[in-house]
């Protein structure tokens, strides 16, 4: 199960991310992971991210593609992954088209929790976290039992700085523009699945699962 995960800032990928790799028992491949792990091991192409990431730079593409490839040539990458993060462009999908084969592996399904702006906006602007535990709300769809205060600890509840309206509304903006080409690859594909993200998340990982044996 060869899994390519996308999905909007708060539309629940992260979530959704967990309950797959425990599901199909995949590594899940995020970006950041595996930069990280590139820097650290101190490869040539880690060493160049490194050197970019230093400097305050963006890491060229050539350079994300190559520590992509080495990751994903990996012996644990053969009977299945969850790849999240990457690709975020429709340049960067080119890239990945060409790594695949020589790797002997295909895509099984690209799959989007679709979750429209204006929801994705609201729920951030509702969401409250817990200083103490950690615990996260919603004042409309998961109020806690008294106003400010944590259910299960007590502790204060705060908005975080970033999950306000504009800063919400320019992520998305970005995050819109930069994956419409993506989206418009692989459909022409026919690889495409978009998952309402507006449900529960159990119905949410059910859909994805039926999408992924192809119902
Ligand atoms: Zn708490």
């Amino acid at each position: 199960m060869h899994i390519l995960l996308m999905g909007p800032p708060g539309a629940g990928k992260g979530t959704q991310a967990a309950k797959l790799v425990q599901e199909y028992n995949v590594p899940h491949i995020s970006t950041g992971d595996m930069f990280r792990a590139a820097v650290k091991a101190g490869t040539p192409l880690g060493k160049q991210a490194k050197e970019c990431m230093d400097a305050g730079k963006l890491v060229p593409d050539s350079v994300t593609i190559g520590i992509v490839k080495e990751r994903l040539a990996q012996d644990d990458c053969k009977k299945g992954f969850l790849l999240d993060g990457f690709p975020r462009t429709a340049e960067q999908a080119t890239a990945l088209d060409e790594i695949l084969p020589e790797i002997g592996i295909q895509l099984t399904r690209v799959i989007n929790i679709d979750v429209p702006k204006e929801d994705l906006i609201e729920r951030a602007v509702g969401r409250r976290i817990c200083r103490k535990c950690g615990a996260t709300y919603h004042i409309a769809f998961n109020p806690t039992k008294e106003d400010g205060i944590c259910d299960a600890c007590q502790g204060e509840l705060y908005q975080r700085a970033d999950d306000c309206e504009e800063t919400m509304r320019n992520r998305l903006d970005v995050y819109g523009a930069q994956t419409q080409p993506l989206i418009d690859y692989y459909q022409a594909k026919g690889l495409y699945t978009a998952i309402e993200g507006r449900q529960a998340i159990d119905k949410v990982f059910h859909d994805i699962v039926a999408a992924l044996k192809g119902e």
